[in-house]
């Protein structure tokens, strides 16, 4: 159900005073303003008058983890690295693609797996605790959220840390994959790369023409991470399940994302079209800005806990 919204300015702007953040995280979090109190008081009221709130999260919350994102202006992987996403056409049809893909991804996994969730994933879970959130829908894949503790959660692009067999769909533990490679490729990693401070990985061709990619125990079909990647399309039921709970929700908030990926911004079209409120919570402009009354371009580690509840 609706309730009486207060008329706000369209756009927050922030105080110019540079945020504070550990110096280990600036290489993948976005320069930014600190929030300032009037912006941080719009924010306060909108969630607290929110009963039944809608959480759509992204790539910027999990920056203040370590986790680079993709597309942050200076720090993202675009920006800095030749990196490209994996295609989901190019992983099925190339054995070749999958053995390096799986080649890299082995070497970085012990590193992406040690990342840990920031005050902004667990301020989220507070708020579910305090009955604060209906459903948060991430597009991470990176496992934070549940790490926290989030219960009410839906992973949009699934999960690395889980494997899906492409002949029989059955799920296995991403760490136990770790071990078959581990026991295929003896003495292996000695003569891989460094892996460079983001987690990412850099392997001579000659390298991964050595490494051995096991298939499904259960069926031999081809491994993948429980991921979708980018050239493949979310599950429709996936879909349907999480317009059904905006549905439910009275107050839609963006942490960390710029919805430049259709999958998520979808979700902001249909909260718009049930005229549900929205502020949006990241570091630059997002595709939803038009869509929202309250923005703020600050950091979510430093917003979210700082959000007090009733
Ligand atoms: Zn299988």
């Amino acid at each position: 159900m609706l309730f009486p919204w207060l008329p706000l300015p369209p756009r927050v702007a922030a105080r110019r005073c540079a945020s504070t953040i550990r110096a280990s995280l600036q290489q993948f979090v976005p320069p930014s303003d600190s929030v300032d109190s009037s912006a941080l008081e719009q924010l306060q009221s909108f969630v607290s008058r929110a009963s039944c709130l809608f959480i759509i999260s992204g790539a910027g919350l999990s920056t203040e983890s370590g986790i680079p994102d993709y597309r942050s202006e200076g720090v993202g992987l675009y920006a800095r690295t030749n990196r490209r996403p994996m295609q989901h056409s190019e992983f099925v049809r190339s054995e070749k693609s999958r053995q390096r893909y799986w080649a890299r991804n082995y070497v970085g996994w012990p590193q992406f797996s040690s990342h840990q969730p920031n005050s902004a994933h667990l301020a989220l879970r507070e708020w579910e605790k305090r009955g604060k959130v209906h459903w948060l829908v991430t597009q991470n894949v990176d496992a934070l959220h549940s790490m926290a503790g989030q219960q009410r959660l839906t992973e949009l692009h699934g999960c690395s840390h889980r494997v899906v067999c492409l002949g029989c769909g059955q799920l296995t533990p991403r760490t136990e994959l770790q071990k078959r490679f581990a026991v295929l490729n003896p003495g292996w990693v000695a003569s891989a790369c460094a892996v460079a401070p983001d987690g990412d990985v850099f392997l001579e061709d000659e390298q991964v023409l050595n490494f051995k990619v096991p298939s499904c125990d259960a069926c031999g079909g081809v491994l993948k991470p429980e991921v979708t990647f980018f050239g493949d399309v979310v599950n429709q039921a996936t879909v349907q399940f999480v317009h059904r709970k905006l549905a439910e929700s009275d107050a839609v908030l963006v942490a960390g994302s710029s919805l430049q990926v259709f999958s998520g911004y979808r979700f902001l079209l249909a909260a718009s079209e049930r005229q549900l409120p929205i502020a949006i919570v990241n570091i630059g402009s997002t595709r939803a800005d038009h869509l929202a009354e309250i923005r703020v371009s600050a950091r979510c580690g430093e917003v979210l806990p700082a959000i007090r509840l009733n």
